[in-house]
């Protein structure tokens, strides 16, 4: 599901968004500084980001602007939460470049509603159950794979990775990336264990001639091949 964060100074308020964030099935981070968010997501972004415009440490205007300068981070969904009244019209005007803007107080159905209307817009990988390329379709409801019409048995961890690997095709992901991303922050596994898992993902979904989706980067780390439902 969607990791969506926080970046809001007002607790309650953050506890509550969390609440209903969680419920609905996202996993949620929170950051009360703009300072500290700025150096979280330079480590780590999420799918959505909802940011607070009046924050500790760095604005969440400043943020913003910084946050679409980086060419990592210039596409990521933001929500700016605003003062109601006029500062709402001078925030739109300093082009932060948010997606989206809502303004306090805000009913929390309503949030939670633009929420997932900008992930179906920037990012319906994320949110669609369905994942499919060329002729691989991945469910992640049923957590079954098909190629063509042959199903594809995989392991637990074999899964993860491919649906890692399909929700941003074409981004190639270092061996330390793919270790956080799919095994966890918090799991000690050498980086050569995502050698082997990708081996076995290859045999599995590549059986006989079968083109291969992922694409081995040298020195930098494995791909979804994004040009390879065309070839
Ligand atoms: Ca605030």
């Amino acid at each position: 599901m969607p990791t969506v964060m926080i970046v809001e100074d007002e607790e309650p308020l953050v506890l509550l968004l969390r609440y209903n964030l969680e419920a609905e099935g996202y996993t949620v981070e929170s950051c009360a500084r703009g300072d500290e968010a700025e150096l979280r997501l330079s480590e780590q972004l999420p799918d959505l980001l909802i940011l607070d415009w009046m924050l500790p440490g760095l604005s969440g205007i400043e943020l913003c602007r910084r946050i679409r300068s980086k060419p990592n981070s210039q596409h990521l969904p933001i929500i700016m939460l605003t003062a109601r009244g006029e500062e709402t019209e001078r925030i739109r005007g300093l082009a932060t470049g948010a997606d989206d803007y809502v303004t306090k107080p805000f009913s929390t159905p309503e949030l939670l509603a633009r929420i997932r209307a900008l992930l179906r817009r920037a990012k319906p990988e994320v949110v669609s159950t369905l994942l499919r390329a060329g002729d691989i379709e991945l469910d992640r409801t049923t957590h079954r794979v098909r190629r063509a019409t042959r199903e594809v048995h995989l392991g637990p961890t074999e899964f993860r990775l491919l649906e890692f690997l399909m929700q941003s095709p074409g981004r190639v992901f270092s061996r330390e990336q793919l270790l956080d991303g799919v095994w966890g922050r918090d799991v000690y596994v050498d980086e050569r264990t995502v050698d082997v898992h990708i081996g076995r993902l290859r045999k599995a979904i590549n059986r006989g001639r079968a083109k291969d989706p992922i694409r081995t980067v040298r020195g930098a780390g494995y791909a979804f091949d994004d040009q390879f439902a065309s070839r």
